[in-house]
């Protein structure tokens, strides 16, 4: 695989200051594919000066020239699809198809939501006797997950260029290929130097450099909990702003004039997609204790379908991690339905597929975010018990509600403490926020609340307007 040896800074590929490397290695295989530079606080630094020095000049450009360079991106992105899906493929490990249609195809559709809006958000209005100013926050630190590598970034870049902010961006040490091809992308569609920045690294060395780095004034990041608590403690300490997308628990709840076999089948497509490395993964299956085990039922019989067609999680380490919730699950009494601990194949990092029924809410596998293709069955008494299940993690970011009208299924959305509900299967909006309630996260994505999170107001006063 194509790999570059230096960081994208202020508009062309730089020697990285130190010697260390990263191995990126195939998750169907275990190959290594390429190595990347790991990045030090020296290469932020120079990333930052570069992402400031641009700043004042692209803060000034007329929205409608952003808007330019955006529909120029998403091209770029159009043209080196096929490029982008197979490197995609190649260090996360998800099959071809998957990743031409949703891990490229979605950020496309993202990448040109936000050429329209840069084009067409007001971005001045008159209030009385004031006009309010919405400016570009600054130099954003986006800090990226491995799980969708492409649309995690566009996520972030897209909507910051849009703002007229400059960026540098730390991606996930596990899939640094895309993001090299994605700042190419960048650098082809003309977006002047220095107003988007790349450097690859480790978390806890560049990821935490550019999250505490005086320079930057935003640091937008999307990951674990974990790491997202303590940047966002950083953050706070330095009064800075910050956006956080973190884990989820979320629930696909199930009410008794639903069409029970469409909404197990599409709650397990949902778990399975990408095997299960998804925040928004409908993890919990929510089902009134009468139909519960036909549920169970349908739900085997759904799963057994995704056996060979699903790829491996990202690495090792999520795999044994993955495998650990398995056991625990079995370790606590869940009743395993479908899969279970044991690798399916001698290479690569598979995970089987895998169901749990009689999963009481306290549970392990009930409360914490496995990031696998692992589902939980629950029964539910009446609708007042399934609420309280449906809110009852830390988490509150995206679920389900089926029932036999979809205005029986909104007033049961309306209770959910959840940033994101799926009404009868309704279909992904790129163009809708998406962010957490509860430890799920701080501010939203996509649309134009997430271009919200790149602006600052500003209002002036005057004396007759
Ligand atoms: P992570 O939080 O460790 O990594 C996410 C990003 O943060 C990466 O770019 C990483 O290099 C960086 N990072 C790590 N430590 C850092 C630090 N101290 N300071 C600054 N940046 C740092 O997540 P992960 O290891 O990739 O995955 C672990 C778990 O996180 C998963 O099992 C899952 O539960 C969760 N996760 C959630 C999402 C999501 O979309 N919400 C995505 C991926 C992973």
């Amino acid at each position: 695989m194509k790999a570059h040896d230096g960081m994208y800074i202020d508009g062309a590929w730089r020697p990285a200051v130190g010697q260390d490397t990263i191995e990126v290695v195939n998750p169907v295989d275990e190959q290594v594919i390429g190595r990347v530079p790991a990045g030090t606080a020296e290469d932020v630094d120079a990333a930052v000066r570069a992402a400031r020095a641009a700043l004042p000049a692209w803060a000034a450009t007329a929205p409608v020239e952003r808007a330019a360079r955006l529909t120029a991106l998403r091209d770029a992105l159009v043209a080196r699809k096929d490029e982008i899906a197979e490197t995609v493929t190649a260090e996360l490990g998800s099959p071809l198809p998957f990743s031409q249609s949703v891990h490229v195809g979605l950020p496309i559709v993202v990448a040109g939501s936000y050429a329209e809006l840069a084009a067409t958000h007001s971005f001045e209005e008159k209030v009385g006797n004031s006009t309010v100013h919405q400016e570009p926050v600054g130099v954003v630190g986006a800090i990226t997950p491995w799980n969708y590598p492409l649309h995690q970034i566009v996520a972030k870049v897209a909507p910051a260029l849009a703002a007229g902010c400059t960026v540098v961006l730390k991606p996930a040490e596990d899939t640094p290929l895309t993001a090299q091809l994605f700042a190419e992308a960048v650098h082809e569609a003309g977006v002047p130097a220095g107003v988007f920045n790349l450097v690859t690294g480790r978390g806890p060395v560049a990821g935490q450099a550019l999250a505490e780095h005086e320079g930057v004034d935003l640091v937008s990041f999307t990951g674990s909990t974990a790491v997202g608590r303590q940047i966002g403690a950083t953050a706070g300490a330095a009064v800075k702003k910050v956006a956080l997308e973190l884990g989820g628990k979320s629930a696909n709840v199930i009410l008794p004039s639903a069409d029970l076999a469409r909404a197990v089948n599409v709650g397990v497509a949902n778990v399975m997609a990408n095997s299960g490395q998804m925040c928004s993964a409908w993890t919990r299956m929510l089902v009134h204790r009468d139909q519960y085990e036909e549920a169970v039922g349908l739900a085997a019989e759904a799963v057994a379908k995704y056996g060979d067609r699903i790829g491996p999680v990202v690495n090792a380490k999520q795999q044994a991690r993955v495998r650990g919730y398995i056991d625990k699950g079995v370790s606590e009494g869940a009743r395993l339905v479908a899969g279970g601990p044991e690798s399916p194949r001698e290479k690569g990092y598979f995970v089987q597929p895998t169901v749990f029924a009689d999963v009481t809410p306290e549970m392990t596998i009930a409360q914490e975010e496995i990031f696998g293709p692992v589902l939980s069955i629950l029964p539910y008494e009446d609708e007042e018990d399934a609420l309280r299940i449906a809110n009852g993690t830390v988490y509150g970011l995206a679920g389900a509600v089926w029932a036999g009208d979809d205005e029986e299924a909104v007033a049961f959305a309306r209770r959910l403490e959840t940033g994101q509900v799926d009404i009868n299967g309704g279909r992904f909006n790129p163009r809708a926020p998406f962010g957490g309630y509860k430890q799920s996260g701080v501010g939203r994505e996509l649309g134009a609340h997430g271009l919200a999170e790149y602006l600052q107001t500003k209002s002036l006063q005057f004396r007759e307007r």
